[in-house]
């Protein structure tokens, strides 16, 4: 953040120095190797391309080695922070730098640096500095340790701050590399994980509530393109839950694009359930009925997994034993990111993603209207099947499926 934020605001910005500024990004997942290597590189400037289309800038992407370099057409710095900006979202990424590129040789990589000092914050205070300096390309007539003593003395005589190599105010970044040389201070910490598409695709199933939204963060993370399914509660609910499960993937689109969400409506199924006696099973055989509906989705999708929020011992669907009563319900896998977390890290996630305070609006959950006083912890498999063999709960995940409203929440969009 340092960076970008505080280089906004300086007005020494503009000096021209002899290069050009670009985002320069360092890849994750480095224990990549051959063809998963090309494939995340591939897939990641696909994204990169996706990404920034919303913004209506043009970029250029070179591949070079571990690292990506995005440069503007226009090389306008204003366009190069925005595109800044939007590459913290893309997964794949594990630092955004606004980086100076120029030419290969000591005095404009000098020229550079001087101005990325002059512009930091913190010469305000005189702050420490120190270069950090490193060669992709080992042929560069200088070793790092020489272009670190050469840039140091140049910011001494210049500036006047004092050296600290620990724990400098100011850091310069120099990597030589083949054609160019790039030079930069800040920067910001990417998303990290594998580039969204990378490893296939899931259905989440999609709740109004704190978890999924961060359920689906975590499998995009790991490289999942995925689709939304929420089940609301209509007719005997009010469409609050819709509204929410809309708002929740149109900021979760920001990681992925072109993200869709199915909405189910589920009373009717819900009261059905209720009427063939379930009871004290009525949770559990209602997430079944969602799990096996949202199988027939996934396979209508190109889908290889279920994603959901669940969290061992959260709540009283999510024994050991209920979880394993829900794999039963269905053969695709169900993927459950969240399992080992504590509800107040879920939280912080969510904040941090921006869910929360979505999560947190009122709603009437389809879940809690049929809910029963006391929901089963241990419930049993051939207990459920019998209520599903009742129900002809096959067909009815059937029908569900085929009822579905398809909406295209988009990051972009204005929000209400
Ligand atoms: P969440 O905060 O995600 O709603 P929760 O702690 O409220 O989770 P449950 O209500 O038991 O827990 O739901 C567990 C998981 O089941 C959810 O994370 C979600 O994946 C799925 N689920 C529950 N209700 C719905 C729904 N109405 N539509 C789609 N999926 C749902
Ligand atoms: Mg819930």
């Amino acid at each position: 953040m340092p960076m970008l934020d505080a280089a906004a605001e300086s007005p020494s910005r503009h000096t021209p120095v002899n290069g050009e500024p670009c985002v320069l990004l360092k890849l994750g997942e480095l224990v990549l190797k051959g063809r998963n290597r090309d494939l995340f590189e591939r897939r990641l400037q696909n994204n990169i391309r996706a990404a920034v289309k919303g913004l209506g800038i043009k970029i250029q992407i070179w591949q070079r080695e571990g690292v990506i370099v995005v440069r503007t057409e226009s090389g306008e710095l204003a366009d190069v922070d925005a595109v800044a900006r939007r590459m913290t979202d893309v997964m794949g990424i594990v630092w955004v730098h606004r980086a100076w590129r120029v030419d290969k040789d000591p005095d404009a990589t000098v020229r550079a640096a001087l101005d990325l000092v002059g512009q930091h914050p913190a010469l305000a205070h005189k702050g420490k500095f120190a270069i950090r300096s490193r060669r992709r390309d080992k042929r560069f007539p200088m070793t790092s340790s020489e272009l670190n003593i050469l840039l140091g003395s140049k910011v001494q005589e210049r500036y006047d701050l004092p050296v600290d190599l620990k724990q400098p105010d100011i850091a310069v970044f120099v990597e030589v590399d083949q054609r160019e040389v790039f030079v930069f201070t800040d920067g910001t910490p990417g998303a990290g994980g594998l580039p969204v598409g990378m490893s296939g695709r899931a259905l989440v199933l999609m709740s109004g509530g704190i978890d999924s939204p961060v359920a689906a963060y975590r499998m995009m993370r790991r490289g999942l393109r995925v689709d939304f399914l929420h089940f609301s509660g209509m007719p005997f609910t009010g469409p609050e839950s819709i509204y929410k499960a809309y708002a929740l993937v149109r900021e979760l689109d920001k990681f992925q694009g072109g993200s869709r969400l199915f909405v189910v409506p589920f009373g009717k199924a819900q009261q059905q359930i209720k009427t063939s006696g379930a009871d004290r099973l009525q949770i559990v055989a209602q997430r079944r009925l969602m799990l096996k509906t949202g199988e027939i989705v996934a396979h209508n999708l190109g889908g290889a997994a279920l994603v959901t929020g669940d969290s061992l011992g959260q709540v009283s669907s999510q024994t050991l034993q209920n979880i394993t009563a829900l794999d039963d319900a269905v053969e695709l896998p169900i993927l459950r990111p969240l399992i080992g977390m504590d509800k107040v890290e879920i939280m912080d996630e969510a904040r941090r993603l921006n869910t929360l305070a979505i999560s947190e609006l009122p709603d009437e959950d389809c879940c809690t209207v049929l809910t029963p006083r006391r929901a089963e912890t241990r419930a049993k498999i051939d207990d459920l099947r019998q209520i599903e063999k009742r129900l002809d709960a096959g067909e009815m995940a059937e029908q569900l499926a085929t009822s579905l409203q398809e909406h295209r929440p988009s990051y972009g969009e204005p929000t209400a």
